[in-house]
């Protein structure tokens, strides 16, 4: 199982990540993984290691640059994200195809689409053939941050009306041609009458068995709410992503939709801890990943930090893990899509400096 790796700041992500690598200076220096329970936490909190105590100074060519305490010594240190690192391998796939998965939150404006968007490219670009359905009827926005929005022609009700073929509704992405949006209905259309989980299930096994092969990922782009369109959304879903963001009222729906997921059957749940702000964190502002761990007691799929980037990249219809140079925000993402591939999860971890062994006698080769 492929390990998580370094994406973030003010909050460590990574498993078992042999990969990661960071150098200071010239040397290089070993890491110490803090786990999630609240000792190593508040141990965590208060050696404020490289990263829980640093702040992120910005992308260097490939490289994140973060400054931890040692910037007290006039040091930088660079992390080189493990997502770079695997970049010559591809993804293993794991479970059965198609995997639909149900993008959901409960609270609106917590960055469902987003995570659709990107997940869906990602996912696209890892040469994985994907099909998003936006089933946000009400408020449909996923073709805007696509790009797409031009290109709608048709939606599923026509193919459900027998209008027009499955493939016609199918709008393929011209950048990843593997990457295909289906729409419900037109916009600002509300749910149309008789439409259900049913009618969802029947879009989904028609993908299924399409003539030049089922996709192998269905991503559903649910809205907000828990009424008729959030159970439409998750009938067919065989996994969900809880995207929240770390504040009480978008923690409380995600607590309340993930009781609702499991009534449905789906026992497959990951969350996604959106727009994080190290800085708030730090001053105590904002709840941390790992207290948001505790609270929802989900595996966790992914950090994305607060990134200016994300509004640019939804204003021009351009998902921002297809910009080059990546940004933190979209190496967040394109590593979310890799756990998703892999099944794998990441621990909501801070990560340090590991403690420097002082020597009596530093002459004779021991550290200072
Ligand atoms: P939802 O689908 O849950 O309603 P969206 O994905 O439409 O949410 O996101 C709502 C807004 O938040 C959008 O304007 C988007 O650009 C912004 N946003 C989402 N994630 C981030 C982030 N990590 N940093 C900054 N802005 C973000
Ligand atoms: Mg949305």
């Amino acid at each position: 199982m492929a390990a998580s790796g370094i994406v973030g700041a003010g909050f460590g992500a990574g498993a078992s990540s042999a990969g990661v690598q960071i150098s200071c200076g010239s040397g290089s220096r070993g890491l110490v993984m803090i786990g999630s329970g609240r000792e190593e936490r508040q141990l965590a909190q208060n050696r404020a290691g490289l990263i829980g105590g640093g702040g992120l100074q910005g992308l260097k060519g490939r490289q994140l640059v973060l400054r931890g305490r040692e910037s007290e010594h006039g040091r930088r240190c660079r992390v080189v994200p493990q997502a770079l690192l695997q970049w010559n391998r591809r993804p293993e796939l794991v479970g059965e195809i198609p995997r639909v998965v149900v993008i959901t939150s409960g609270k609106g404006g917590v960055g469902k689409t987003t995570t659709t968007a990107n997940l869906g490219m990602c996912l696209a670009r890892l040469n994985f053939k994907v099909v998003a359905i936006d089933a946000d009827v009400g408020l449909r926005n996923l073709d805007l941050l696509l790009g797409l929005e031009n290109r709608v022609n048709y939606t599923a009700m026509e193919v459900l009306n027998g209008e027009c073929r499955l493939d016609q509704a199918l709008i393929r992405d011209k950048r990843w041609t593997n990457f295909e949006l289906l729409c419900i209905n037109k916009p600002r259309y509300k749910m149309p009458l008789g439409f259900g989980g049913k009618a969802l299930t029947w879009l989904v096994d028609a993908l299924k068995k399409r003539p030049e092969g089922q996709p192998h990922f269905i991503l559903i782009d649910c809205p907000a709410g828990i009424d008729a369109g959030f159970i439409t959304a998750i009938t067919p879903a065989k996994e969900a992503i809880l995207v929240t963001t770390p504040d009480i009222t978008s923690l409380r729906d995600a607590d309340r939709v993930t009781g609702l997921l499991e009534c449905d059957g789906i026992k497959d749940i990951k969350m996604v801890v959106n727009r994080v702000r190290s800085d708030m964190i730090k001053g105590e502002d904002m709840m941390s990943v790992l207290d948001v761990q505790e609270m929802l007691g989900l595996p966790l799929l992914g950090v994305v930090p607060e990134d200016s980037e994300v509004i640019k990249s939804t204003n021009r219809g351009y998902p921002l893990v297809l910009k080059n140079p990546p940004t933190l925000a979209g190496l967040a993402l394109e590593q979310m899509a890799w756990r998703l591939v892999e099944k794998d999860s990441m621990k909501a971890i801070l990560i340090e400096e590991a403690p420097q062994k002082r020597s009596l006698f530093p002459f004779m080769g021991g550290k200072n």
